[in-house]
């Protein structure tokens, strides 16, 4: 193992989205970054098999696979669609070693927030043998209200607290991204719950723009934006975490540019604030 300038650094293949998992790796490993995040849009192209040697053969630690969920559906065989899919998820995140799969909940427009809920915990229910057996943690992670549509039912930090405490399984864990939970008055009290009950999981950084002139694909560096990082950063380290900073961050115009000076810009920033 070689020395890390940023051992507590993980970077999700997405956000360097032009790199290929080969490039990606050793981009991150080159600069001393401890961990990394896998996206499915990078396995697919070599398979399971060659991403799992890949990441093998690296210094770098696999934090966890991206993405499953979207388990609501208006009908009964969409809803076993995604649980299948899920499995299959579940199955390659322990081929690659990842100890997390990040759970992008879903949303079925034509069903009320209820419904959305108790079909998202049913899909939960029904995987969550399989992710203990392959000792897998099921993340899930809250996003934005304005996703509330088709993306996720579960919008906040509260919301994604009791529905992973309601579980009780070691399997189960949120997984907090400052994108999405930055603008909740009820963060720090709900930041010392999900420590409490032991639900806290993975840690996802980037900033919000302003103006953001996507809501998809216009995030920010830190430092670039409204969010108040370091202060979300001192509520999750004082509870003792002691895991990755995840930088997450989609952004058409980032993807346009040389993806070296952008992964340095990254570093620059994460080394400012943290
Ligand atoms: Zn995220």
């Amino acid at each position: 193992m070689t020395s890390q300038s940023y051992p507590n650094l993980c970077i999700h293949t997405m956000t360097n989205k032009p790199w290929d998992l080969k490039t990606a790796v050793q981009k991150y490993q080159d600069r001393g970054i401890g961990g990394i995040s896998v996206w499915q849009n990078v396995v697919e192209p070599i398979g399971v098999a060659e991403a799992s040697l890949i990441l093998n053969a690296s210094d770098l630690e696999v934090v966890s696979y991206v993405r499953g969920g979207f388990f609501p559906a208006a009908s009964r065989h969409d809803r076993e669609k995604a649980i299948a899919h899920n499995l299959g998820m579940i199955e390659e995140s322990a081929q690659l070693g990842a100890p997390v799969l990040v759970l992008v909940c879903g949303a079925e427009p034509t069903l009320s927030k209820q419904a959305n809920e108790d079909q998202i915990c049913a899909g939960i229910e029904a995987i969550l043998e399989s992710a203990a057996a392959h000792q897998v943690v099921l993340g899930i992670e809250p996003l934005h209200p304005m996703y509330a549509d088709t993306r996720s039912a579960i919008n906040t930090l509260g919301q994604a607290n009791r529905i992973a405490a309601r579980f009780a399984s070691p399997w189960v864990k949120v997984v907090f991204d400052v994108y999405h939970l930055w603008w909740d008055p009820n963060l720090e009290e709900e930041i010392e719950i999900s420590f409490k009950t032991d639900v806290f999981g993975t840690y996802h950084i980037c900033d919000w723009k302003v103006p953001t002139t996507d809501f998809l694909t216009d995030r920010g560096i830190m430092g670039e934006g409204c969010i108040d990082l370091e202060q979300i950063d001192q509520l999750i380290m004082a509870q003792g975490f002691d895991g990755y900073r995840e930088v997450e961050i989609f952004s058409e115009a980032y993807w346009k540019q040389d993806q070296d000076e952008y992964l340095d810009r990254i570093l620059n920033a994460y080394q400012v604030l943290y």
